[in-house]
């Protein structure tokens, strides 16, 4: 079958968003169970995402930066940092992860997982 390179890029922003919106609600303060839910979350996301092409580059990417799951501010800044290395491998502008803060809102508003974005 061939390519479709505006389907790729679909799946592309559909799973960033859903990716950055995540990292963006995980705990400040998460515990070791949240952090390990997260960590194993990023490694079957990498080995299960359907462009695989794209999964094996991800998957090699992890290797380089591992997870980092400590905090809200770890795993949201690291993602950030991720996702600007598959955009430079593609020759896409750098983010400045700087204002990640409140570029990506679930819009759920105030639910009793997690509080305030
Ligand atoms: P996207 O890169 O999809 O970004 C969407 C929006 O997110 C941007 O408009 C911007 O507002 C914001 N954004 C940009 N950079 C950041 C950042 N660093 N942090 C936070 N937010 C940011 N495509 C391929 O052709 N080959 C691949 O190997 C490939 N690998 C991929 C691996 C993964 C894990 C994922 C999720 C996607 C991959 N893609 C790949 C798709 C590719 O990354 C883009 O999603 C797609 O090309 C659409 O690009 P876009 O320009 O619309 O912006």
């Amino acid at each position: 079958k061939l390519e479709n390179a505006t389907a790729k890029a679909e799946l592309g922003r559909a799973s960033w968003k859903l990716f950055h919106t995540m990292m963006g609600r995980f705990p400040d303060k998460p515990t070791a169970d949240d952090s390990l839910a997260l960590k194993t979350y990023v490694h079957l996301f990498a080995r299960l995402y359907p462009c695989g092409d794209c999964a094996a580059h991800f998957q090699k990417l992890l290797r380089k930066y591992p997870p980092q799951v400590s905090s809200r501010n770890a795993a949201a800044g690291w993602a950030c940092l991720l996702h600007n290395e598959v955009n430079k491998r593609l020759k896409k502008p750098q983010f400045d992860c700087n204002n990640i803060g409140d570029f990506y809102d679930c819009g759920c508003g105030d639910d009793e997982k997690g509080g305030k974005n």
